[in-house]
């Protein structure tokens, strides 16, 4: 099954592109709001998208989760890519937050603010979490995912690298947290271990990985922070980046306003996020005395 964002209310997708409203498919059963279909998935597998149903236009698609609770990023989650940034491999998962309000849709502007010359791409298969998540187990754990979708979890590499690390400030300024284009359901997939990403940036190829390069697979993320956080319908976990993203590369490589960065993930489809200038980013930096004097 595959559900969409269409204009702010859920939406059953064909694979060819047609759509039908869930609210409508379900006489008012299930409501309209993507984060209550996403948690009512077994009440819509019965829905048939009919042969005469409007084609979907893309600019009408928003984020598949609008309102997630929490946002998780793995960070170092392949071995190219732990490669290709010298890292050694961790031995249990490593994470920090993405804010939500950084969310956008799968054909939204990502706006780079006026002034800020790193920020870099990294295209994500994206876990939702379809109920509540406590110390589940790994054998478990693929029970509670409502869908996989596509994000990018951009990042300005000079907030996130600053003075003893700002990964959650870096990577969530506003549009810098592009979802979807829709949540495919677990059972879409020949292997849900092993999927395809890839990415491009003005039509060159800079990403292309598959998810059978993980270090820690997705059900051992889900066992891994479920032990620490309660996840809850919506949460979204975005699993790490393959190898190929910018400040690794020699010499160095940001995204631009102008361009256009595309990411793809096999059964899921392609974002397409056009990267703007917004305004200018103000520096605040603060210089303190020293009271303490005992
Ligand atoms: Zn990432």
């Amino acid at each position: 099954m595959r559900l969409a964002n269409i204009n702010g209310r859920a939406a059953i997708v064909s694979p060819d592109g047609r759509s039908v409203d869930v609210e409508a498919a379900t006489d008012g059963d299930v409501s309209s709001d993507p984060m209550e279909a996403l948690a009512a998935l077994d009440r819509l597998s019965s829905i048939e998208v009919p042969a005469d149903a409007p084609t979907v236009a893309v600019e009408a698609l928003g984020a598949p989760v609008p309102r997630p609770q929490k946002i998780l990023g793995a960070g170092i989650n392949y071995f190219l890519h732990a490669k290709e940034a010298g890292f050694d491999l961790p031995d249990q998962p490593l994470f920090f937050s993405k804010l939500p309000s950084a969310l956008c849709g799968p054909n939204d502007p990502i706006v780079i603010p006026d002034g800020r010359g790193q920020v870099d791409w990294e295209a994500e298969l994206v876990v939702v979490i379809g109920r509540t998540a406590s110390r589940v187990d790994e054998a478990d754990a693929w029970s509670y995912v409502a869908g996989l979708t596509a994000g990018q979890d951009i990042s300005d590499r000079e907030e996130q690298f600053r003075s003893l690390r700002q990964f959650t400030m870096g990577k969530s300024f506003d549009t810098f947290a592009p979802l979807g284009p829709v949540l495919v359901t677990p059972d879409e997939f020949a292997n849900r271990d092993d999927i395809g990403i890839r990415c491009w940036i003005d039509g060159e190829l800079v990403q292309d990985g598959r998810t059978s390069d993980c270090i820690f697979s997705i059900a051992q993320l889900i066992a891994w922070v479920s032990q620490i956080s309660t996840l809850e319908p919506g949460d979204l976990i975005f699993t790490g980046t393959p190898s190929g993203v910018g400040y690794i590369r020699t010499p160095p490589r940001f995204l631009a306003a102008g361009e256009t960065l595309e990411t793809e993930i096999e059964g899921i489809g392609r974002l397409g996020n056009r990267c703007v200038s917004g305004p200018a980013y103000v520096s605040r930096t603060y210089a303190h005395v020293e009271t303490v004097t005992a």
